[in-house]
């Protein structure tokens, strides 16, 4: 398939947060929607029972991993979607209230461009610094608010370098202020508990294809009571707030995959902890002058990020590709778009380090063998550049 990626060269995928396969589970469970399911739910005759009733159950598996009720999801076309959603519909509904809106600085795209969108719009917009780990702090949150806010979001963890902001503490501050609170938290799913009531989240983002659900496939989470205004105009599906005749199979893939992948969240964290831990300590102890990046504890238990001063991240990508390792130089996007991550500008990572980045996030499919692989080809490497960017 890619003609620098010799044939007899297995793939090792560590790109888990530019997005996952489908599991062959969550596929068999989506092919019938396709073909015999393949009725119009809104129809009112018989075929279209079983596209209904799956679209129930799957509603249900994602309230159940968010510990909230049905009548609270809402199915979306992805992640970016119901970022946009949560933003702009959140912001226009309270409009008479304010124009403000309080962010971080290291928001994914979905969040940062739709914050800046409304900026051309009359909103303002305060995005908080992040200290050298990436933590934003919920102090600062508070400071930030004035009486015209009418929105925060900050992401539940950062798709570069894994770090887990304090969610809890900054819904907390959010609730005492009776402002509405966003998470995007499509990185989080599945690698740790969620739970929106003890969080205090009024509106939560989350995407299928991040945990072996079908690309295309998001929710959000809508507290009673909470109205933004609709984004999709059209027919009266999601009870009128989402319109547009439902993606049945993706929604019963999007269901599927999110039972499957909290289903047993303490050993999906020993597992891929354990694995992700190997691969820390060994580029550590393996590559001198290497630094990890991110918080060391409060961080997505697959997400390893590194810095390798001295060499080019991209030509680094290049050179792994060749040996069947798939990783990132940090987000999907990063490559191309930005001269440095905006997430490790501002950690405060000098552009040395952030040109030098390399991110590496794990899933249940990674084996111990694959990180052993990974271990032998990755210093080597990294001393080959280093020595040619010394010319
Ligand atoms: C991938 C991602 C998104 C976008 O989700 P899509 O379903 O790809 O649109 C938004 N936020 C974060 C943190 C992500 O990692």
């Amino acid at each position: 398939m890619n003609p620098s990626h010799a044939p007899d060269i297995p793939t090792v995928y560590l790109d888990h947060s530019a997005t996952t396969p489908t599991h062959p589970d969550v596929v068999r469970a989506m092919l019938p929607y396709f073909t015999e399911h393949f009725g119009n739910p809104s129809s009112l005759y018989s075929i279209s029972d079983a596209a209904r009733a799956a679209i129930a159950t799957a509603r249900t598996q994602v309230a159940a991993a968010l510990g909230c009720s049905a009548d609270e999801i809402f199915f979306t076309a992805g992640g970016t979607e119901s970022d946009n959603w949560a933003i702009r519909g959140m912001t226009s509904a309270r409009k008479k209230e304010g124009n403000h809106i309080v962010t971080s600085s290291i928001e994914h795209h979905a969040v940062l461009h739709t914050c800046g969108y409304l900026e051309t719009q009359g909103f303002s917009v305060t995005h908080l610094p992040v200290d050298r780990y990436g933590l934003v702090d919920p102090a600062q949150v508070e400071a930030a608010i004035t009486p015209e806010t009418t929105l925060i979001s900050v992401m539940m963890a950062n798709n570069e370098v894994g770090t887990i902001q304090p969610v809890q503490e900054i819904g907390a501050v959010a609730r005492d202020h009776g402002i509405c609170f966003h998470t995007d938290a499509v990185q989080a799913v599945g690698h740790m508990a969620i739970d929106v009531d003890a969080m205090k989240i009024d509106l939560l983002s989350l995407s299928g294809h991040k945990f072996f659900g079908p690309k295309g496939t998001g929710a959000l989470y809508i507290r009673d009571g909470i109205l933004p205004d609709n984004l999709i105009h059209g027919g009266g599906q999601e009870k009128g707030r989402r319109a547009g005749t439902e993606n049945v199979p993706g929604i019963v893939g999007l269901g599927a995959a999110i039972a499957r992948v909290t289903i047993d969240i303490p050993g999906h964290r020993e597992r891929v902890g354990a694995l992700r831990d190997m691969l820390v300590q060994g580029i550590s102890g393996r590559i001198p002058d290497s630094h990890y990046n991110g918080h060391p504890d409060k961080r997505l238990v697959n997400n390893a990020h590194f810095s390798f001063p001295g060499l080019d991240g991209e030509a680094l990508l290049l050179m792994l590709n060749r040996k069947g390792i798939c990783a990132s130089i940090g987000s999907a996007c990063s490559s191309g778009c930005e001269d440095m991550s905006h997430v490790l500008r501002a950690m405060g990572v000098p552009p040395s380090y952030g040109r030098s980045s390399l991110r590496l996030t794990l899933g249940d499919d990674n084996t111990k063998e694959e990180i052993e692989y990974v271990l032998d080809v990755l210093p080597p490497l990294i001393a080959r550049l280093r020595e040619m960017a010394a010319f």
